[in-house]
């Protein structure tokens, strides 16, 4: 069945110039994209996308780093587009991340590690209506 999932060029991945990069391996891959955007998230923003993270050791350097500069925010559609796009991310930590994935490529370590994607079908649904409203997710 055809799920939704969200994806973000995170900043250093929009800094490093891995734009291109990364939106040429959901295109070689087929999925689908339905929305993408440029944002730099403020502080506040960061901290309320990432609000379940709230209280972990690395909730304040999560947030600091993703309001450090812009991203780019990407809703994916697919058949089991959520796991087959954490597969092509890799783990969070690129040490732990397989040969061949995003983060194994190109993170620099367990926090600044490229791409955000959601990891389940309900985190997924807020996640998109976090940055896109309907009409903006092109139809069929
Ligand atoms: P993922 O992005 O793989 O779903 P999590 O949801 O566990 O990983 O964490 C969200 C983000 O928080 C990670 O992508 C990473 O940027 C940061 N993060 C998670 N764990 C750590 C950690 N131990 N040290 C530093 N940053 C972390
Ligand atoms: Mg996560």
């Amino acid at each position: 069945m055809n799920e939704r999932t969200l994806s973000i060029i995170k900043p250093d991945g929009v800094q490093s110039g891995l734009v291109g990069e990364v939106i040429k391996r959901f295109e070689k891959a087929g999925f689908k994209i339905v929305a993408m955007k440029m944002v730099h998230l403020s502080k506040e923003q960061a901290n309320e996308f990432y609000a379940a993270h709230k209280g972990r050791s690395y909730f304040e350097g999560l947030t600091d780093f993703m309001s450090s500069g812009p991203s780019v925010v990407v809703a994916l559609e697919g058949q089991n587009i959520v796991s087959k796009y954490r597969e092509m991310m890799g783990a969070t930590d690129p040490v732990q991340a397989a040969e061949g994935t995003i983060r194994k490529a190109y993170a620099t370590d367990g926090r600044q590690n490229v791409v955000h994607g959601s990891d389940s079908r309900e985190t997924a649904a807020f996640e998109i209506g976090y940055f896109f409203s309907a009409f903006e997710l092109v139809g069929p």
